[in-house]
């Protein structure tokens, strides 16, 4: 399956190649078996971190590459086109990376962004709370002030990677009696903070990252966990997650296009009658229809990393909403039309395809749910009435 490289400068076609290069050289059989056991991917984590891929978008001055999320989108999408996606970038280098090298002091960048960036460190990001879902104004983990410390109690659930993480960038709330409205706050908390526990949530994926429950039990903070402004913390959670929905749509699609190239190469040999089943169009057609829609959304994800990188963050929500809906829908309906061209090897191990089913339905529901995007965009693209 070819990239279209017609929007792409000449650097960021050479990063697409080398990224592809790198992880063609692991591959799905190394990443599969990591996988399977639960294992995290750290041979190729390490060394695509060494490469600078994962730290690309990261200032050039903390050991960042200095180029955007349009670039490590591309890093994303490449790992996961060649059997390999990574779900943490979507959250260290593209979540926790952004909101520190845009918010952060001149102290939390030079202790984390070196380490994001080069791989060496790792950052979860929990916002989602059982009580609140997708109802991110409802988080109810408050952050008190205790003299100059911060205290943080509350309760996360489905936060990616903590176990191999060296911190996580909590959302909390400080206290807003008066108005009830929410208030975030962003925390960097080290995971061996006393009071802060963490119980792995049995999953039906088959990925190198764990999700899991939080228990925050009057964790004690000093005032330098605080990332940015404790005034300002919805800005800067909006900064971060622009970033989380592009990246998003980068992982589904990498993923979307290792199943249909892999169904591709299956239906152009396999034959049971005369012909290879790819010459019947009720194979070809279905797997040509995905293809489009792939690319459909590839162009929106594109869309919104150059509006974001552009500085356009408002332009880039809405964008980086929709992509984040194209990807998972396309990618869902390219992985189930992959696993069916390959009929009873669409279900093997071998082929490595069923795995996908429920990766890319992540992209369905997480970080926002198909829903909440149609939401959106039915009242703020369209202007129609809040239902909810
Ligand atoms: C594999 C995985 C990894 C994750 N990693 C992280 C992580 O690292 N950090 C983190 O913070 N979170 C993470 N999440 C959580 C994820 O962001 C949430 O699952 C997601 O936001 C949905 O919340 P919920 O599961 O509580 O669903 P709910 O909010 O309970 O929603 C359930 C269903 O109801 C629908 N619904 C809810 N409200 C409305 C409405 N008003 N109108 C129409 N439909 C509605 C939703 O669309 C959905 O289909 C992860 C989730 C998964 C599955």
């Amino acid at each position: 399956m070819s990239a279209n490289h017609l929007l792409e400068s000449t650097e960021q076609k050479s990063l697409r190649r080398a990224v592809g290069d790198l992880a063609r050289r692991y591959g799905p059989a190394y990443f599969q078996a990591k996988a399977r056991a639960g294992q995290p991917v750290e041979e190729l984590w390490a060394e695509a971190g060494k490469l600078g891929y994962l730290g690309v978008n990261l200032p050039a001055e903390y050991g960042g590459g200095g180029a955007g999320i349009t670039e490590l989108s591309i890093v994303l999408e490449e790992l996961g086109a060649a059997g390999c996606p990574l779900l943490m970038m979507i959250v260290s280098p593209a979540i926790c990376g952004t909101v520190i090298a845009r918010f952060g002091t001149e102290e939390q960048k030079r202790q984390w962004l070196p380490g994001l960036a080069d791989g060496s460190r790792r950052m979860a990001f929990g916002i989602t709370e059982p009580d609140a879902g997708s109802n991110s104004h409802r988080i109810s983990t408050v952050a008190r002030r205790d003299g100059e410390d911060w205290v943080l109690s509350g309760r996360k659930v489905f936060i990616s990677g903590i176990d191999h993480a060296d911190a996580v960038l909590f959302v909390g709330r400080t206290e807003d009696a008066r108005t009830g409205r929410l208030k975030p706050a962003l925390f960097v908390v080290p995971r061996d903070t006393p009071g802060f526990e963490y119980t792995a949530i049995p999953m039906e994926l088959t990925a190198p990252e764990k999700q899991f429950q939080v228990f925050l039990d009057d964790v004690r903070l000093p005032p330098e966990a605080l990332v940015g402004d404790e005034d300002a913390g919805l800005l800067q959670l909006f900064a971060g997650l622009n970033p989380e929905r592009i990246m998003t749509a980068a992982f589904t699609l990498g993923m979307a296009r290792y199943a249909l190239s892999t169904a591709v190469e299956y239906a152009k040999t396999r034959t049971v009658w005369d012909a290879p089943i790819g010459a019947h169009q009720g194979i070809a057609h279905p797997l040509a229809q995905c293809s489009i829609e792939v690319e459909l959304a590839r162009l929106m994800m594109q869309k919104a990393a150059h509006l974001y990188d552009a500085g356009d963050d408002l332009g880039a929500g809405e964008a980086a909403n929709m992509a984040k809906y194209a990807a998972g829908e396309a990618s869902c309906r390219a992985v189930d039309q992959a696993v069916h061209t390959l009929g009873g090897n669409g279900l093997t191990q071998e082929y490595g395809l069923a795995a996908l089913i429920t990766a890319t339905r992540v992209g369905r529901i997480a970080p926002v749910s198909r829903e909440m995007i149609l939401n959106y965009v039915a009242q703020h693209t369209l202007g129609l009435p809040r239902s909810y």
